[in-house]
This record gives C-alpha cells, sequence and structure tokens, in this order.
C-alpha cells in the first residue's frame, strides 16, 4: 500500500540528513559574531564544510526515527548465533551513565581517575579468576582486535625463544573468518584443519599438520557448530609438544562462563568478547571490547599499559621497564586504556550475577539453546548429534526440493518480527541456520519462535516457495540487490546524484 506522504502508518520514511538540508537553518539563534579572520594561511579550507542545515527539532527527529529503525534486543528476539545478543540490564546501562565514569577525559592525571583504574583493575581481576589463566590484556577494542593482541604475544614469545621461524598458523574449518584474517595480517601462513562428521577438529590431520614452524592453533570452544571440542586435552598436549601456542576464540565463553577454566584446557591465549558474554549493545557493530588473558608462559609479553598498585594508589606502567615486569612488554594496541563503558557493564553484569550467578546464566543458555534444537529438529535438520552448547546449528537439507532457501526463511522471520538467525555461518554445513537464543530469553519467547519456525517449515514443505520468495512484504525496504551492495557499494552521498 502507498500513502501520500511516503509514510507508513507510523513508520516514518526518513531521507538522509543532507537531503533535509535547507541551508543556514541552524538550531541556535545567536548575533553573527564580529569579523574575524583565519590564521590558517593555505590550510584555510577553500569550499564550505557542505555541513546540512536544519532546525534542532528536525535534528531530533532524524535520528529518533533512524534509532527507530534499528532493530534491537530491546525491541525483540535476536537469535543471531555467534554474536551473543543478551539483555543488557538497565543496572549496568545506569552505572555506566555516572558521570565519574561516562564523562572521563583519558589524559586526565591519574590521581583524578583511580575510581576507573580500580574498576578494570577489579574486572580484570574476575576475568583472571574465571579462565584461570595469569595475565589480562585489557585495552583491545573487540574480539578481532584481541586475536591480534594474543597473535601478537604468541609471536613476541616465540622471537624471545629464538629458535626457527614458526610461521604456520592451524586454524580449523569452522573457525569465524577473523581467526584466519588476524593470522594472515600478522604474516603468517593459515592451514585449515578440517572438521570430522561430528562437526569437531580432526585430531589426526591437526596432528600431521604440526611440526616445528608452527606458531599456533587458533581454535573456537565451544566451537561455532555449537559443540564442545570434547579432545581439548589431546589437542593441548600436542599443540604444547610441538613447541607452539594454543590460541583459543573465546568469543563463546558465554557456554562456559563459571563452569570451564579456560586454563585448565591448556589455554594460552584467549579474547573474551565482554560484549557478548558480559553484556553490552554491540548491534551493527559496537562498542565492543575484547580482553586477551594469558597463561603463565605468555604473561610477560601482554601488551601496555599495565595497572600497578604503589603506595600512592594504583598507577599505569605505559612504557617498558626492567623493574616492573614490564621488560617483554611488545608495546600497546591502541591509544589510552581501552572502552571503560564497557568495563562498567561488564563489572555491573559480573557483581550483580555473582558467582553462582555466573553459572547459572551459562547453564540456562544451554539450556535454551538444547530446547529450540530439541523442538526443532524433527522440522529442520540438525548435522550433528547430541546435545548442543550455548547455540543450535541446522542445514538446509530438509528444504532441499522445496525451491525455499536458508536466506528465504531469514526474510520470512523479518516480516514475523524476528531478527533473522545467523545464516551461511559455519562454512562447515550447507546452507546453515545457527541460532542462539542466550540465557535472558524466556520459555514463552522461544516458543513463539519455535512455532514460528514450525509454520515456515510446513509452508515450504508444502510448496509455497513464490511466497517465500516476496519476504519480506512487511519492511520499509524489501529484497536488496546483496550482489550489487557488495561489488559495487555507493559509499558516498552527491548532491541532486
Ligand atoms: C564475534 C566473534 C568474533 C569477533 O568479535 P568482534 O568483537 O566482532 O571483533 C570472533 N570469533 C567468534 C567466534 C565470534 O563469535
Amino acid at each position: 500500500m502507498t500513502t501520500t506522504s511516503g509514510h507508513r502508518g507510523l513508520e516514518m520514511e526518513e531521507p538522509l540528513i543532507f537531503e533535509l538540508d535547507s541551508p543556514g537553518q541552524s538550531g541556535v539563534d545567536l548575533p553573527l559574531p564580529p569579523t574575524t579572520y583565519t590564521r590558517l594561511g593555505r590550510v584555510a579550507p577553500r569550499d564550505s564544510l557542505g555541513l546540512p542545515g536544519l532546525t534542532e527539532p528536525q535534528v531530533v527527529r532524524h535520528y529518533t526515527r533512524l534509532s527507530q529503525k534499528n532493530y534491537s534486543i530491546d525491541a525483540g528476539f535476536y537469535p543471531l548465533g555467534s554474536c551473543t545478543m543478551k539483555h543488557n540490564t538497565r543496572l549496568g546501562e545506569k552505572l555506566a551513565r555516572l558521570p565519574g565514569f561516562a564523562d572521563l577525559h583519558p589524559l586526565q592525571p591519574i590521581s583524578t581517575v583511580q575510581g576507573a583504574l580500580a574498576l578494570i583493575d577489579a574486572l580484570a581481576g574476575w576475568l583472571k579468576a574465571l579462565t584461570g589463566m595469569a595475565a589480562v590484556a585489557m585495552t583491545p577494542a573487540a574480539g578481532a582486535h584481541g586475536e591480534m593482541c594474543g597473535m601478537m604475544a604468541i609471536r613476541a614469545a616465540h622471537d624471545h625463544r629464538g629458535g626457527p621461524p614458526r610461521l604456520r598458523v592451524l586454524v580449523p574449518e569452522s573457525a569465524h573468518g577473523t581467526n584466519p584474517a588476524t593470522a594472515a595480517a600478522l604474516g603468517f601462513t593459515v592451514e585449515t584443519i578440517p572438521a570430522t562428521a561430528e562437526g569437531r577438529v580432526d585430531v589426526a590431520v591437526l596432528k600431521a599438520k604440526l611440526g616445528p614452524d608452527v606458531a599456533a592453533l587458533m581454535l573456537t570452544n565451544p566451537n561455532t557448530c555449537g559443540l564442545f571440542e570434547r579432545d581439548i586435552l589431546t589437542i593441548s598436549q600436542a599443540v604444547h609438544e610441538a613447541g607452539a601456542f594454543l590460541y583459543c576464540d573465546g568469543a563463546n565463553f558465554n557456554a562456559i562462563v563459571g563452569r570451564v577454566r579456560p586454563a585448565d584446557l591448556g589455554v594460552d591465549a584467549m579474547h573474551i568478547n565482554l560484549h557478548k558474554t558480559f553484556s553490552t549493545p554491540h548491534g551493527g557493530g559496537g562498542p565492543g571490547s575484547g580482553p586477551v588473558v594469558f597463561s603463565q608462559a605468555l604473561a610477560p609479553f601482554v601488551p601496555l599499559p599495565l595497572i600497578l598498585h604503589d603506595d600512592d594508589g594504583l598507577r599505569l606502567a605505559e612504557t617498558r621497564d626492567e623493574d616492573e615486569g614490564t621488560a617483554l612488554a611488545y608495546g600497546r594496541m591502541k591509544a589510552f586504556h581501552g572502552q571503560v563503558g564497557v568495563f562498567v557493564r561488564a563489572l555491573a553484569y559480573t557483581l550483580s550475577h555473582g558467582a553462582d550467578g555466573l553459572y547459572q546464566a551459562s547453564g540456562d543458555a544451554v539450556l535454551s539453546a538444547n530446547y529450540l534444537l530439541a523442538r526443532l529438529k524433527g522440522a529442520f535438520n540438525a548435522p550433528f548429534t547430541g546435545p548442543c552448547m550455548h547455540e543450535a546449528l541446522f542445514d538446509d537439507r530438509s528444504l532441499k526440493g522445496t525451491g525455499v532457501t536458508t536466506l528465504d526463511i531469514a526474510k520470512a522471520l523479518i516480516d514475523e518480527g524476528f531478527h533473522p538467525m545467523t545464516v551461511y555461518f559455519p562454512l562447515v554445513v550447507h546452507g546453515a541456520m545457527l541460532i542462539e537464543p542466550t540465557e535472558s530469553e524466556t520459555k514463552a519467547t522461544l516458543d513463539q519462535f519455535i512455532a514460528t519456525m514450525l509454520a515456515l517449515a510446513d509452508r515450504a514443505k508444502a510448496g509455497d516457495a513464490a511466497w517465500f520468495q516476496s519476504a519480506p512484504r512487511l519492511t520499509p525496504r524489501r529484497r536488496l540487490d546483496e550482489t550489487a551492495a557488495a561489488r559495487k557499494p555507493i559509499l558516498r552521498w552527491k548532491p541532486n546524484a
């Protein structure tokens, strides 16, 4: 249905802010300043900056409308596998907005930020306790950045030991794309370890590929098929015997937090996605925080800055220093001290749960996923037998011959008011649908989602492929040309384009 205004019900059609421009409009009404002159000389701007002119109400409406177009965990179920879209507690949000944290400037004198340092230090203590690890680097800005941090420490440790260069990194087939990307970005050669028919690392192939030129294995546990790597102790032992390190992608830590300590599995370095496991709104790419925990063997190589305790309180070691145990630190990952707003939320989440609450949270996350798996596996094919961890994986085998694809199921879910699951990842199964409910959904929500999925499966099997191919029908934009969007992205708005 089309409307005269272009709006649909109370959902507003919203142009770009540049298209709303009326030159000269402004949110303030001040007299023109007296004549000024520029001291920029030859670097003075030649043209106007091209900023749009709008009134304050126009700006408020523009951004409010945009925010309403952004599906969020606060609005509905968001079962995006691997992303852990869990509820973000209002307590965490409230504490993160305390002016003592929110209004800090990273260049403030250390004596004025003792509270923030104490908070970072307390969270670091929890992360070490929950993982059993010896050290933690708090600054990495997200999971992928944490991978880089951990792999740089591994490289620094190998350089320090000397010996022939170790330039190969082994990565299981089911790994998140950031793992091989990180290794390749650091100049390592990436080699893939295939998955077994059980969706786990093929230990025989791993052992055959290990050698004196392997720097590390990058493993995810639980892996991205939602399965626990049962052979993890054999794996870590083999990796260590080859003189390599075990890097663990800890993005799935929410499945085991409070129950399994990665140190006990033989892990040497692991990033923790605070924004996943310990809550923080992170749809649309941020903000994230990816602290990395390190074993005793890698602890000397952690990047700066380090928080140190001395007689005057807490301070930051920002440079290498022979006396402070920072002599082997390899430098820093980013300016300043990390994502304090995410730290506040993570510590609020941790302290409000407590050790017993974290234990229950991981248990509930696994229970919810297994409930979905049990209820849906009659209608959608589960490629691996047995229970899952925190996410349930299906492939598209049961859709065979219907003309309906995984993508069509995802688009039909949008019309039903659900954010689609992760699709086509992991790559080890065909047409993957990876569903992660997290611990924070009620059974009623899961039941509603299950009923929807079962109805979609029935409709697909009834031969209604055309209906699927025209979904979504109820969104402001429908099927986009995703190939053109990826191949020929238009990233810049031009006037009258
Ligand atoms: C989310 C995720 C990452 C990357 O984390 P970012 O914070 O998005 O950089 C890496 N590995 C796995 C398994 C993930 O789920």
